[in-house]
């Protein structure tokens, strides 16, 4: 049922554009009186799609109505909750409120795509209510593996909702404050949270989540007693663990390299936001030349296998100035994420073919994860006491199942939802609050610095170039389509011509063959030529009357046949036809 906005103006809703029933591109949408607010902007990772890496989610819908859109609130600086806002921040152009530290950050990356003077970025002031009528928003800081993550308590004469963002309840973050779970429960005693909108990543984990702080000593025993160069990879954004690593390679005597260009943004940005006070020390990757092996830390972004990331070409032995060899380490203090096994398995092959050691998480304690795990899912959902429960941040499965510890912590009522349901919250008629419509979603896939709609005809053409080559076939013709000079075939991945030379031969004949035919059908021997044909178009350009393009579309179904009858694989037919006068 299509979502009815006349019907539902005064209405509070709740609707999902990216997240939920999903890993990544998190983009929440809240309604009220016509206005809308956006929480989070992010991207996600691609799979199996040419020439795409990442995708962010299809916003046509929020698009009409930009007007009544107020602001993007951004809760914290991982890239699938702000990793959009270069490229969709145009077709917005509404305000941004990030943290100081989430503003410096998106700052630095909007210079990229020359944006940083054009993005309002507001800084959040988290000791006063945000007033963004008819929504008033406080801020929550809560620990996650970055600092600064800002839950919101949405207020509204609807309801509150508590949109808790990325979180863990960690006593030790390391770097940022610890959670501030006091006004959380201040809420729930006073039964004033109407739902809450929450992470589910690690709802299938038993127990609770460990400390970033425990993370130091195991860390340490790894690295302390190895004689060659160590190198720590981790995501790109991990300032807790960086300053970790950065800490432990000071007590073991050794210099720390930042490899790669996040890494060292990320330090810029988070020292201008009052981190990394204390003095470590740094070096250049030009600078390893001068040290002995045993006197290096590297850290290096980043742990998914990406080609072009630093930790791959130091795995595959092209890194220009960071050499790994026979025993040294590359500890991986990262999680697999779901989807990138194949690429990251092939990092730890490549680490194992030239005898460098690693260690994963699958082996030693090197990685904590940033979300909650059940029992902390458990101890929020009795603190904040919501009436409902709208698990988002995870597959259909982390949802339901932080669906079913909702309802066992005894919340009235869980919904499970999926991108592009919108939800009624009402705090009156908790009986309606439920699914009233949908709207239209899907991706947009990042090509270079452009979005690509995943459905238009580049993909499609793509997949088909991948999948079989193309064949592009020009043709030099006179009036009256008789070949003046060779015609000229070339293949891109499709067929070798020392292997397959009759391809050409019948490519030829039936080029031949068929010409004479249509020439025959067409009439046009004998001074009439293809002029007076096209002069019945002559409004149109040559190369697009419709004769030649007839020509073209079925020249090219008889020349798939060859390749469908040798090869057995229909590539791309590109016929290329120039009519002399
Ligand atoms: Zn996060
Ligand atoms: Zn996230």
């Amino acid at each position: 049922m299509d979502l009815n906005l006349k019907k539902h103006h005064n209405n509070l809703l709740f609707l999902p554009l990216g997240g939920s029933s999903e890993i990544g591109m998190n983009m929440n949408l809240y309604h009220l009186n016509g206005k809308w607010i956006m929480v989070d902007c992010g991207v996600g990772f691609a799979y199996n799609i040419p020439g795409i890496d990442m995708m962010t989610p299809d916003i046509s819908f929020i698009k009409q109505y930009r007007n009544d859109l107020i602001a993007i609130i951004l809760t914290h600086i991982h890239e699938d909750h702000m990793g959009a806002v270069q490229y969709l921040w145009e077709e917005l152009k509404v305000p941004v409120y990030a943290s100081n530290f989430g503003a410096n950050f998106l700052r630095s990356k909007l210079t990229e795509f020359k944006l940083d003077k054009t993005v309002p970025i507001r800084i959040i002031d988290s000791s006063r209510p945000l007033n963004l009528n008819p929504f008033q928003i406080e801020f929550i800081g809560l620990t996650h593996s970055v600092p600064e993550m800002k839950a919101l308590m949405i207020k509204t004469n609807k309801g509150n909702v508590l949109h808790t963002g990325d979180w863990k309840l960690d006593p030790n973050p390391v770097v940022g404050d610890v959670s501030e779970i006091d006004k959380i429960k201040e809420y729930g005693k006073n039964n004033e949270i109407l739902a809450i909108i929450c992470d589910s990543t690690n709802a299938v984990n038993k127990g609770h989540s460990r400390s970033e702080g425990e993370l130091h000593n195991s860390l340490k025993e790894l690295i302390i007693n190895r004689n060659g160069l160590v190198g720590v990879t981790t995501f790109a954004s991990n300032i807790a663990r960086i300053s970790t690593i950065a800490k432990i390679a000071k007590e073991v005597g050794r210099k720390v390299v930042l490899s790669g260009f996040s890494l060292q943004r990320l330090y810029e940005v988070g020292k201008k936001s009052g981190y990394f006070t204390e003095e470590f020390d740094f070096i250049s990757d030009r600078e390893i030349k001068f040290y002995d092996k045993k006197q290096i830390l590297v850290i290096a972004r980043c742990c998914q296998g990406e080609e072009m990331a630093s930790t791959r070409k130091i795995a595959s032995g092209i890194h220009p100035l960071i050499n790994f060899s026979k025993g040294d380490l590359m500890i991986f203090s990262s999680k697999i994420i779901p989807g990138n096994e194949k690429k990251i398995f092939e990092l730890f092959d490549l680490f194992a073919k030239r005898n460098i050691d690693i260690m994963t998480e699958k082996d030693h304690f090197v990685h904590v994860s940033g979300h909650p795990y059940e029992d902390e899912l458990r101890e929020m959902y009795s603190l904040a006491k919501p009436k409902i429960a709208i698990p988002v941040h995870g597959e259909f499965l982390h949802t339901k199942i932080n669906c079913e510890i909702a309802k066992d912590c005894g919340i009235e009522k869980t919904i499970q939802i999926e991108n592009g349901l919108a939800i009624n919250l009402d705090r009156d008629r908790i009986n309606e609050c439920e699914v009233v419509g949908k709207v239209k979603t899907g991706y947009m896939g990042v090509n270079g610095k452009q979005l690509i709609d995943l459905k238009s005809n580049i993909i499609r053409e793509r997949k088909k170039l991948q999948e079989a080559g193309v064949v592009i076939i020009s043709l030099a013709l006179n009036d009256s389509l008789k070949m003046i000079s060779p015609f000229r075939v070339k293949s891109v991945g499709c067929y070798d011509l020392k292997n397959d030379s009759d391809i050409e031969d019948l490519i030829h004949k039936e080029i031949t063959f068929f010409l004479k035919n249509k020439a025959n059908e067409l009439d046009i021997h004998g001074g009439f030529g293809i002029h007076i044909l096209r002069k019945k178009h002559k409004k149109k350009k040559l190369r697009e009357s419709r004769v030649i393009q007839e020509i073209e579309k079925s020249l090219r179904s008889k020349i798939l046949r060859i390749f469908e009858d040798i090869i057995g694989k229909r590539p791309a037919i590109e016929i290329i036809i120039h009519i002399s006068n």
